[in-house]
Parts: structure tokens; sequence; C-alpha cells
């Protein structure tokens, strides 16, 4: 689905991605994780076009989306994207959050896309807030209603950044739910995240990211339980 291929990125003479190869398959779930500063939001942003490239690729079913005749736009609705805090628009309700972009930009139909906004709010538990404004909901309501937001316009992946991290730890648990069973549902997933017990449980594949490159990726039992690089060990041995 997507392919992140030998991308570059450089803030000034920061080069904070030096080639950074990452292929993510249909209904896979991958957990980006790296210390602070090691460029997994740096890298979420190049792969969903909110950032240029200085050189590499990011595909997105084969395509090429970092050519630059490309229409960004048109790229930026095949992918749903969640940050750490303040994704939904404070002055729109709960449900018109929901059902802004898909009736706005995709431009289907407003009762189609209403009864699935109001399916999903339920799914997460949230269909009696449908009306409130994001200011009246806890920080884990909000950032469960972003991520049925993201899904709202169906995307091909969805791209989390420490969706969880400035949340009171009591509500971690219930925003990681949500991605749980989205990923269930086979949604394809790439998530930068410090929680490493989450990562075990849910990814298909953990990729450490170190020194502006993927040093080690694998199956989460492999790289966060028996490394190979030193890199690795010593990270973890910091978080766990
Ligand atoms: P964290 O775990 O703290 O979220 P991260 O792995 O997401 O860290 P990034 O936010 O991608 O790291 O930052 C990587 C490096 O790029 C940092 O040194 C940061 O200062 C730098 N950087 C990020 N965005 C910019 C920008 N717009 N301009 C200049 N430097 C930037
Ligand atoms: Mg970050």
């Amino acid at each position: 689905v997507l392919d992140v291929r030998g991308v570059v990125k450089v803030f000034g003479d920061n080069a904070v991605l030096r080639g950074v190869d990452l292929a993510v398959g249909e209904h896979q779930v991958v957990a980006l994780i790296g210390g602070s500063g090691s460029g997994k939001s740096t890298l979420l942003r190049c792969a969903s076009l909110l950032e240029t490239v200085d050189d590499g690729q990011v595909l997105l079913d084969g395509e090429d989306v970092t050519d630059p005749r490309i229409d960004a736009d048109q790229v930026r609705r095949r992918m749903g994207v969640v940050f750490q805090a303040y994704n939904l628009f404070p002055h729109l309700s709960v449900l018109d959050n929901v059902t802004l972009a898909p009736t706005v930009v995709h431009g289907r139909p407003k009762a189609e896309v209403r009864d699935e906004a109001m399916a999903l709010l339920t799914r997460i538990g949230l269909a009696e807030k449908a009306g409130e404004y994001p200011d009246r909901l806890s920080g884990g309501q909000q950032q469960r209603v972003a991520i049925v937001r993201a899904l709202a316009v169906r995307p091909r992946v969805l791209l989390l950044d420490e969706i969880t991290s400035a949340l009171d730890p009591e509500l971690v648990g219930e925003v990681l739910a949500v991605v749980r069973e989205v990923a269930a549902q086979g949604m394809t997933i790439v998530m930068a995240t410090h929680e490493m017990g989450f990562a075990r449980q849910v990814a298909d594949t953990v990729a450490f990211l170190d020194g502006g490159v993927v040093l080690e990726s694998g199956p989460p039992q492999q790289v966060l339980g028996d490394p190979v690089e030193a890199r690795t060990r010593q990270f973890l041995s910091r978080v766990i």
C-alpha cells in the first residue's frame, strides 16, 4: 500500500532522514519507534505530503506521490492522519467534524455520509456526543473522534503520530482500543508510538528509526524481544 524508498529530509544542516526505506503492505500495522528527534513525525509528514522530500520516493499503491507533477491534494485525500493533539476543528460539532471532508472534499451525499459517521461514532461509543463541540469532550474522546474522522474518508492508509502521548494515562487505553479495533477490521496503519506494549500486541512490524534510517525492522517479538542492533537494545533499555 505504502512504500517509502530512500527518503531524505534535511532541515538546514540537520539531515533528519538519510534514506529511509519502509514498506507497508495491505492490512499491515507498522509501529514506528525511535528516540525523541529521530524523525518519526518527519517521516509521517513526508509520507502524508505535509512535507516535501529532498530525495527518494513515497509510493501509494504503486504511484509515486512525491512526483512534483502529482496533485498533492488528491493524494492526501487517500490518507488519514491523526496527530498527538488538537486534531478536531473546535468550531464544529463532533458530527460535523467527521462529515466535513467526506461531503465537502469528496463530494459524497450528505445523508449517506451522516449515516456512516453515526455508525462509526456508535462503534466507539460516542454517538450521544455527535452534537457536542470538541471542548466538551475529554482528550481521549477527542482522539477517538479524530480517528473516526480520519476513517470517514475511507483512506487507503492511516498514519498515527503519537496519538496517545498528550493524554492522561487513564485515557490512553480507550484510544488504543479503537486503534486495535480499526486494525482488526483490516485497516493499513503506520503509527509512531512510545507504547511498546501496544506495539508488541498490535503491530505486525516494528521499525526502529535511528540515525536517519530504519536501522532494524521485523516482527515485534524479534525487534522488541531480541534485537540485532546494539542501538536498538540501548533504546529499548531506556524506554521499557
Ligand atoms: P518525538 O519522539 O519527540 O516526537 P520525532 O522522532 O517525531 O520525535 P521529529 O519531530 O521528526 O522527531 O524531529 C526530527 C528532527 O527534525 C528534530 O531534530 C527536529 O528538531 C527537526 N525538525 C522537525 N521539523 C522541523 C522543521 N519544520 N524545521 C526544522 N527542523 C525540524
Ligand atoms: Mg514526533
